[in-house]
């Protein structure tokens, strides 16, 4: 179904929810937990941690029409950052009119590994083990059955020696699940046989978060048509994005501004799918770093006819069943508001966020600059951080973009003005 968004920035959020219901986006159940702000009943949240006092809430926002080989999401984004939600929105606009995303999921298997200490012939122990490969696949597969049922299971193994150390390394497919419990229960069984197989003694058994077979690439092409500003003719903003990604890559300290911007739009789908956020950016930031040398996550370039071409690849071990996803209410609205993609879908959504973020940003620092946009948002949080009303704070945000230095004395100041 289409839907017209235009003026839905300038609603309230009641009437942002009532869009959502009358176009058929949110179920009554989901609509009263999020009008009544109940995203996280204290009861639920008991349960999901340990001495738990209270919930901590954060802004829970919509990036609409995501068009993601050929579907389009309504895409759900919490975060507490100003102006990442209206530049994702931004990008996915213009992106949309240039054909959407197009994404790639190489493998979807998570990895394990089990350190081994004191092999006295490693280069024996790798071929003992190799020789009893299949058994190996069998037993673990054993220790977790369902996920076999479910059509999943282990699917490869490997060792490698690394200082003192021999690591046998596992890869499952976990289907619809990220699998680090999965994984780890794995593991711990074949602690055992593969302890006896090598001679060696385990010092640990667990997941790697480099999920090195999770990995998914998203991409755009934009005419230059597209990407025209006020101030700038479009082939000249795309000569500029691509020299901005020339000097990601040869610098770390631009390359990880770069990808903290890409993780502002990653990790605010990821948190409202409930999904694991450490996990994603430990793998991310790893992963970036596997040449050598810290790199950008995404690269712009031109083609033949002049349009920018931009990619992004990174590990997304991402799931849609499983931890918190299943109890969090507010999670679960995620899903539904996504039309429930699987995770294979679900990962590929999200390297399109990461990239549509990555354009929005670098756009504006080529520019612009960002610090347009940002100045009237810092207004805004300024102006509600000294306790201005609904109808002081635009008459405040008007005062504080005509002064000089913005900060929360001035905005006090300017406030006592205001009342007087
Ligand atoms: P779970 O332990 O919740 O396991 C997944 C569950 O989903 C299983 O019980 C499985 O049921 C069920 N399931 C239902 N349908 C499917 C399906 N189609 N495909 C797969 N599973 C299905 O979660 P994970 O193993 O995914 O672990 C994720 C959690 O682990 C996260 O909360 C994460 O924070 C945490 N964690 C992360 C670590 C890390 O990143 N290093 C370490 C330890 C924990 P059934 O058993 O019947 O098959």
């Amino acid at each position: 179904m289409k839907i017209n968004w235009t003026g839905f920035s300038k609603k309230t959020p009641a009437e942002r929810l009532q869009i959502l219901k009358e176009k058929g986006l949110l179920q009554d159940e989901h609509w009263q937990l999020l009008d009544s702000q109940q995203t996280l009943p204290l009861e639920t949240a008991n349960q999901m941690s340990e001495n738990v006092l209270a919930t901590l809430a954060l802004p829970y926002s919509l990036v609409p029409d995501f068009l993601v080989d050929g579907k389009t999401y309504q895409v759900p984004f919490v975060t507490e950052e100003p102006s990442v939600v209206a530049a994702a929105s931004f990008a996915a606009k213009i992106i949309k009119r240039s054909g959407g995303f197009e994404t790639e999921v190489h493998k979807r298997q998570m990895i394990g590994q089990i350190a081994l200490y004191q092999v006295d012939n490693a280069d024996q122990a790798i071929k003992d083990v190799l020789r009893k490969k299949k058994e190996l696949l069998e037993q673990a597969n054993q220790a977790y059955p369902s996920i076999v049922a479910r059509g999943g299971g282990a699917r490869d193994l490997w060792l490698e020696q690394k200082d003192d150390f021999l690591i046998f390394y596992l890869s499952v497919d976990t289907q619809e699940a990220m699998g680090a419990n999965m994984l780890n229960t794995i593991l711990e069984a074949l602690v055992s046989p593969i302890e006896a197989l090598t001679g060696g003694e385990s010092i640990m058994a667990i997941l790697s978060n480099l999920a090195t077979n999770s990995v998914v690439t998203a991409r755009c092409v934009l005419s230059p048509r597209i990407l025209d500003t006020r101030t700038t003719k479009g082939e000249d903003v795309i000569d500029r994005i691509v020299l901005a990604s020339e000097f990601s890559k040869a610098d770390p300290y631009r390359a990880t501004t770069h990808n903290k911007g890409i993780m502002n739009g990653i990790d605010s789908i990821v948190i409202a799918t409930g999904n694991d956020w450490r996990a994603i950016e430990a793998g991310a930031h790893v992963f970036a770093s596997l040449s050598g040398q810290y790199q950008p996550l995404t690269s712009w370039t031109k083609d033949e006819a002049g349009n920018l071409v931009g990619t992004i690849t990174l590990p997304l071990p991402v799931g849609t069943v499983g931890g918190s996803i299943s109890i969090h209410p507010g999670a679960q609205f995620a899903h539904e508001l996504l039309g429930h993609p699987s995770a294979i879908e679900l990962a590929g959504i999200i390297a399109s966020i990461g990239l549509a973020q990555n354009l929005a940003a670098v756009r504006a620092l080529v520019t612009d600059g960002i610090q347009k946009g940002h100045m009237r948002l810092q207004a805004k949080s300024l102006g509600l951080a000294v306790g201005a009303t609904e109808e002081e704070l635009p008459l405040l945000m008007n005062l504080l973009a005509k002064a000089p230095h913005l900060n929360q004395e001035t905005a006090k100041a300017l406030l006592e003005e205001l009342r007087k």
